[in-house]
């Protein structure tokens, strides 16, 4: 692609970070980012850290950075450096790196690339107010660029703290030459005098992600659009540092089927929402993955191990990735009717308890009834959780017929004697297994002349209320000798009182 660089470093060793903030739960564009970074660095034999970016101190949270990492852990995204690992380059989380920033800025300071602020609150809104009102660009003009030592006792005479901003030199351009986006241009007229020390001695996200970048020897920053925007701030920085950038990679953003960016009104933005619900990690990776690049040819079924052989930067594309829940969907059934019935069943045992179907302990001949009755309804589940749904025709008693077809079987001539003789060809069996259940049914069939669909759909619908669902002799197993015998009774005095 002309314009974009070569992805892998000349030589160079690839070092990529995934750096959340513990503000919240991993969302789906952040485990795209992580993903994404732990595709490349594995495809290239490099480096992949995790840093929390805990810098704002009132929203960040120990809990937020708990489920942030097991979310990672739990998709399969392990880390070889950073937090709870350690590493050469640590500590991995910012909060108690501070004396690093406090020294970087002191030397940017010293050089005169930053200067002491003591601008209030209200100074800004004023001058905010103004610049909007003659319709250009709020930002800092500088007033305290020029302040002496004398003017700088003064106001701290007043009790005013100051802050440290970073001098832009407003007639520059940035150019940003971005392994996705290709050569970005920003004029630095617009940005203005950027805080990266606050009053309490904590830097800023822009700061401090150069510092950190820089100090873990990060070769290529892969990150969501949203901080494009940040990028030129962050190069000056660099500059201004005598460190050289990484390169960047700017992700697109994920939007929902409506085309808007992705919301909660999308439905759930939570790794932790789609586990709870029963999606699987493989299949989440192998969906992520797809937001935003795409291989070679038609394929879309990826396991990890294959992605991180085929994951490049050149083919994650400049257009929003579209959030398609169905296709999600499509993906996690198909990776749950590859799992071992043994797999499901665990998966499935906290939602059936939940649902009140189970009680633990479950005991051996119980859970292998368990087993039985999941294998059923393995090939209809697109998430774990809707087999509560599925298995509840066989923990209730009573049976509602559903929709209007399952009356119409029902009123249809052959119905009594069909329920009739199976029900009596039971009273002979002792244990139905579903190869008896199969040959009782074929043995109706023939006695009271009425094959097929005739015989199976009333007794489906007697068993289940239901025209669809698994298969019949194996819910008649599942269901057990006296339990299909009480529902054909059930469904014939049903019938006789309609009559
Ligand atoms: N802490 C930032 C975030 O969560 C990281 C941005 C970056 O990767 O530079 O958005």
């Amino acid at each position: 692609m002309p314009g974009i660089k070569q992805e892998t470093p000349a030589g160079g060793t690839v070092r990529v970070r995934f750096a959340p903030s513990p503000t919240g739960p991993l969302h789906i564009g952040g485990a795209r980012s992580a993903l994404f970074n732990w595709l490349f660095a594995r495809r290239y034999g490099g480096v992949f850290l995790v840093r929390i970016e805990d810098t704002d101190l009132e929203r960040s949270s120990k809990v937020s950075e708990h489920s942030i990492l097991d979310d990672l852990l739990w998709l399969g995204i392990d880390w070889d450096e950073g937090i709870r690992v350690g590493g050469a380059c640590g500590p991995y989380r910012q909060t108690e790196r501070l004396e690093l920033y406090r020294k970087h800025a002191g030397e940017l300071l010293a050089r005169r690339y930053a200067y002491y602020c003591y601008c209030s609150e209200e100074d800004l809104a004023a001058e905010r107010e103004s610049l909007l009102a003659r319709g250009e660009m709020p930002r800092y003009l500088g007033r305290c660029r020029s302040l002496d030592s004398a003017g700088r006792a003064r106001l701290e005479g007043e009790g005013r703290r100051p802050v440290v901003r970073f001098k832009v030199p407003s007639d520059r351009i940035v150019n940003i030459n971005d392994l996705v986006r290709g050569e970005v241009s920003f004029e630095c007229s617009g940005i203005g005098d950027f805080i990266i020390m606050k009053s309490d001695g904590i830097p800023t996200y822009n700061f401090a992600v150069v510092v950190d970048d820089h100090t873990m020897s990060i070769s290529h920053v892969i990150r969501a659009e949203e901080h494009l925007s940040n990028t030129p701030r962050q190069v000056l920085l660099y500059e201004a540092l005598g460190w050289l950038a990484p390169d960047f990679a700017h992700i697109s953003l994920i939007l929902g089927r409506d085309r808007s960016k992705m919301s909660k009104r999308h439905g759930a933005t939570a790794i932790g929402q789609y586990r709870e619900k029963g999606y699987l990690p493989e299949a989440l990776v192998n969906f992520l993955a797809l937001l935003g690049w795409s291989p070679e040819g038609e394929e879309e079924i990826f396991s990890l191990e294959q992605l991180k052989e085929m994951f490049s930067l050149d083919r994650v594309a400049k257009s929003p990735a579209v959030f398609d829940l169905d296709k999600l969907n499509w993906l996690n059934g198909h990776y749950i009717r590859r799992l071992p019935v043994e797999r499901l069943t665990e998966l499935a045992i906290p939602f059936l308890e939940r649902a009140g179907y189970i009680k633990p302990p479950v005991s051996p001949e119980r859970y292998n009834w368990l087993k039985l009755a999941v294998s059923s309804v393995q090939e209809y589940l697109s998430c774990v959780e809707e087999v509560v749904a599925h298995v509840g025709i066989y923990f209730t008693d009573e049976v509602t017929l559903e929709g209007e077809e399952a009356g119409i079987v029902m009123a249809q001539d052959q119905v009594p004697a069909v329920l009739t003789t199976l029900r009596d060809k039971l009273s002979g069996a002792c244990e139905l297994t579903a190869r008896l259940a199969r040959e009782l049914l074929k043995e109706v069939g023939k006695e009271t002349g009425a094959g097929g669909k005739k015989v199976f759909m009333p007794v489906r619908i007697a068993l289940t209320g239901r025209t669809h669902g698994p298969e019949l002799n194996q819910v008649m197993a599942i269901l057990g000798r006296e339990k299909v015998a009480a529902r054909l009774t059930a469904a014939l005095e049903r019938d006789n009182k309609d009559l």
